[in-house]
């Protein structure tokens, strides 16, 4: 079984029809970059910022984090580095940031909402990824965005970045723009936002937990909310159709993204893209290959008719291409 997992290594992601789908890796550090050529990943589809912060006792600077992402592209060769600017706050404590303690820390001030209102931290990190796209294909995506006043604020405050580093005759390159999609606002509001969007990525963790309003870290629920809920499924199938509706590019970086036995249901919603735990990344791999592109189509239309969690996992485990 193993043998046959590792030959899928170095093949393309494909359906039994031909059907090609990039799967990216999610990296917590650079040092797992080394590792996406072991399973055949095809670039970063979340690079989770916030732990150069969380790991370290002095805050890294701009020219510290500019470093570090120009490694990232070097060990990426060409591929793309997507990089979600820093989703501080709520589960995701900083030691050296001595941030404000809040009653209900993931309905609090995290996300772009903490890097909106710490605009030196946010700029730094902004100047950083701008110098480093100079190098290679980076993709830059925000978490926690909910409505277009928000993305415009980041937006100007991104602008004003480019604009100090042309006075200051420093280089940097362009780069694609995103958000993840992880709170149900931002779905109800992706109309008005993504015309100035190149890319969303799907953050089923947070979107679960939002619209379940069930702590994603509190192991009572765990049972009563799993990770895959026709509740879910409806509000993906909504976000891909949406996104396609306006040509832009739909990945998924959420745990559902990982689990083998959703890739041919997100496939059939409309998924285009991928990012996954490198442990996972072979078996969704491999998952796919076994399906055709009408079976995912067909399976994902009868799993938006479903109203039931069991009748649902029945569906995903009884439904064979
Ligand atoms: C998510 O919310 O689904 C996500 C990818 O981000 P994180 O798990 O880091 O909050
Ligand atoms: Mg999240």
């Amino acid at each position: 079984r193993k043998a046959a997992l590792q030959a899928l290594k170095g093949t393309v992601t494909q359906t039994k029809d031909g059907r090609t789908i990039p799967l990216l890796a999610n990296v917590g550090c650079i040092s797992e970059i080394n590792h996406l050529a072991d399973v055949g990943a095809e670039g970063v589809g979340l690079f989770r910022t916030e732990f150069l912060f969380m790991n370290n006792h002095e805050l890294p600077d701009e020219n510290r984090q500019y470093q570090l992402y120009c490694d990232a592209l070097q060990l990426l060769d060409g591929k793309p580095l997507t990089i979600r600017s820093m989703d501080l706050g709520a589960d995701k404590e900083v030691p050296a940031l001595a941030m404000d303690s809040e009653e209900n820390p993931a309905l609090g001030l995290r996300g772009v909402r903490y890097t909106l209102a710490h605009p030196k931290l946010f700029s730094a990190q902004l100047r950083a990824i701008l110098r480093a796209a100079n190098h290679g294909p980076i993709r830059l995506m925000f978490p926690m965005v909910n409505q277009i006043e928000e993305l415009e604020a980041v937006l100007t405050l991104l602008e004003q970045c480019k604009q100090e580093l042309m006075e200051e005759e420093k280089g940097f390159g362009e780069l694609e723009l995103g958000i993840v999609v992880e709170t149900p606002a931002a779905v109800f509001n992706l109309d008005s936002m993504l015309p100035l969007l190149d890319f969303v990525s799907i953050g089923t963790n947070d979107l679960t937990q939002y619209t379940m309003a069930a702590d994603r870290a509190n192991p009572l629920l765990i049972d009563q909310y799993p990770v895959l809920s026709p509740v879910i499924i409806r509000l993906i199938a909504q976000i891909i159709e949406q996104a396609k509706a306006a040509k832009v590019r739909v990945s998924m970086c959420g745990e559902l993204a990982s689990n083998p036995g959703a890739a041919p249901l997100l496939v059939g919603l409309g998924l285009e893209e991928f990012s996954v735990n490198l442990a996972s990344l072979l078996e969704v791999k491999q998952a796919l290959s076994r399906w055709s592109y009408p079976d995912c189509v067909e399976l994902a239309r009868r799993a938006l008719q479903v109203s039931r969690i069991d009748a649902l996992n029945h569906l995903l485990t009884h439904c064979h291409s």
